[in-house]
């Protein structure tokens, strides 16, 4: 198979391995609310907020505890208690990921127990030997060069020997100048690819049976 030398493939969670709009609105309506409560603004105001600091961020509670008096862990526990049974068992992926030879970890931007919740919904929980999320990263998101350095510490990843499977283009460029091999994933593709991608496919499934020759 092609990439013989990776050692470690690190997964992004949302829209990566799955289709991540089931569980946003739930999880962004609970995002709201939060704040409406906790900054004491209306909910029109609530969902400015939450999605000026997601751009300018890359992660609402981060904007959130820099602004605001807001307690990020809190946050993060809060707005993921949500009914994650509408994400169903994905055994033609679970079958996919288990054939790929090395370590296999997670990494996310969400948190508060979202990718271990997530991860047993779609039957994809023990095949992952880490999760590293935003509280793991000291709430540096990705691109953030930071989160990408705290990960390789934490786990001793040696960036030239692994890969970063990917829905958002942005967070593949620091991985590339790492070292990293980036794969691109999802329908839509910037047309030119820039150069730090350097595979792609439609969606995650695609991706790894054309790998594995599947
Ligand atoms: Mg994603």
């Amino acid at each position: 198979m092609p990439l013989a030398g990776i050692r470690d493939w690190v997964f992004d969670l949302d829209n990566t391995l799955y289709p991540a709009p089931t569980l946003y609105d739930a999880i962004g309506e609970r995002m709201t609310s939060y704040i409406a409560r906790h900054a004491r603004v209306d909910e029109m105001r609530a969902l400015e907020l939450r999605e000026h600091y997601f751009h300018e961020y890359g992660a609402t509670v981060v904007g959130l505890s820099r602004h605001h008096d807001i307690d990020a862990d809190d946050f993060m526990l809060d707005v993921h208690d949500v009914d994650y049974s509408v994400l169903g068992e994905d055994r033609e992926l679970a079958a996919l990921i288990a054939k790929l030879p090395g370590r296999k970890i997670i990494f996310t931007n969400g948190g508060g127990g979202h990718a271990e919740r997530t991860l047993k919904a779609l039957g994809l929980a023990d095949l992952f030997e880490h999760v590293f999320d935003l509280g793991d990263s000291g709430y540096a998101p990705k691109p953030q060069l930071q989160s990408y350095e705290r990960l390789c510490t934490a786990f001793d990843i040696d960036p030239t020997r692994a890969i970063l499977i990917e829905d958002t283009l942005r967070n593949l460029e620091p991985a590339h100048d790492m070292g990293f091999a980036t794969a691109l994933v999802g329908p839509v593709h910037p047309d030119p690819r820039p150069s730090y991608v350097q595979h792609y496919a439609y969606d995650v499934h695609t991706l790894l049976r054309d790998w594995i020759g599947a």
